[in-house]
């Protein structure tokens, strides 16, 4: 295959790029200098080499400073509380809400969402992961309340009820509450595209499941 359509498959590979885009990425990449070139691939072998998957949260944080650190700096920080995990699609969401400044608990990146028809939910997001974290937090680190901060879509009220319902036994052995954001969410508004003070006052008004608030 000749080197323009080899690229052009790479880009194809990316979200949202079908194969007229790839190419007209290719010839702009070809009208460039070597300069725009060499940064660009530099920049992309810098992903390889300095940003890790947090152990803890799962998001990809620059391992700038410490190449053996396993944690991001929020994950790190024993000043946070540890009594909230808030669950969050992506990580750009855990970006908007460190932005409203309003929560200071522990966080964990699902990686997407699940939709009604979905057969094997365990390989679409980190769900596993996520019973694991919580039945760990639960029992060394006085875990207490599961926000889920999941967009208010088709998509994301599938993933939040389903968690729910794989969660029940989690919440009733560990006495949790599971609570998610409250009222001034734009319906089909992802959480990313949510302003600041919209984010706060979902999180102030954020609404307990009421069969484990009565259990209280
Ligand atoms: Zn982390």
């Amino acid at each position: 295959m000749d080197p323009i359509s080899q690229l052009a498959d790479l880009f194809q590979r990316f979200p949202g790029i079908g194969p007229r885009q790839a190419k007209r990425f290719v010839y702009f990449l070809l009208r460039q200098n070597g300069g725009y070139i060499r940064e660009l691939t530099h920049g992309m072998q810098e992903l390889q080499s300095r940003i890790a998957r947090c152990a803890g949260c799962r998001r990809y944080f620059t391992n700038a400073h410490n190449a053996a650190a396993q944690e991001c700096a929020i994950c790190g920080d024993s000043a946070r509380d540890s009594a909230l995990l808030m669950v969050v699609e992506k990580d750009v969401d855990i970006e908007a809400i460190e932005k409203s400044g309003s929560f200071n608990g522990r966080y964990f990146v699902l990686g997407g969402t699940i939709s009604v028809l979905e057969k094997e939910p365990e390989k679409r997001i980190a769900a596993n992961e996520l019973f694991r974290a919580i039945s760990e937090r639960a029992q060394h680190s006085a875990l207490k309340e599961i926000i889920l901060a999941l967009s208010l879509n088709e998509g994301g009220e599938t993933t939040a009820a389903w968690l729910r319902s794989q969660l029940a036994p989690l919440v009733r052995e560990h006495a949790l509450t599971i609570s998610s954001l409250g009222r001034g969410l734009s319906t089909g508004l992802e959480l990313e595209y949510s302003d600041v003070d919209t984010i706060q006052n979902a999180l102030h008004s954020r609404v307990q499941d009421s069969e484990t608030h009565h259990r209280e």
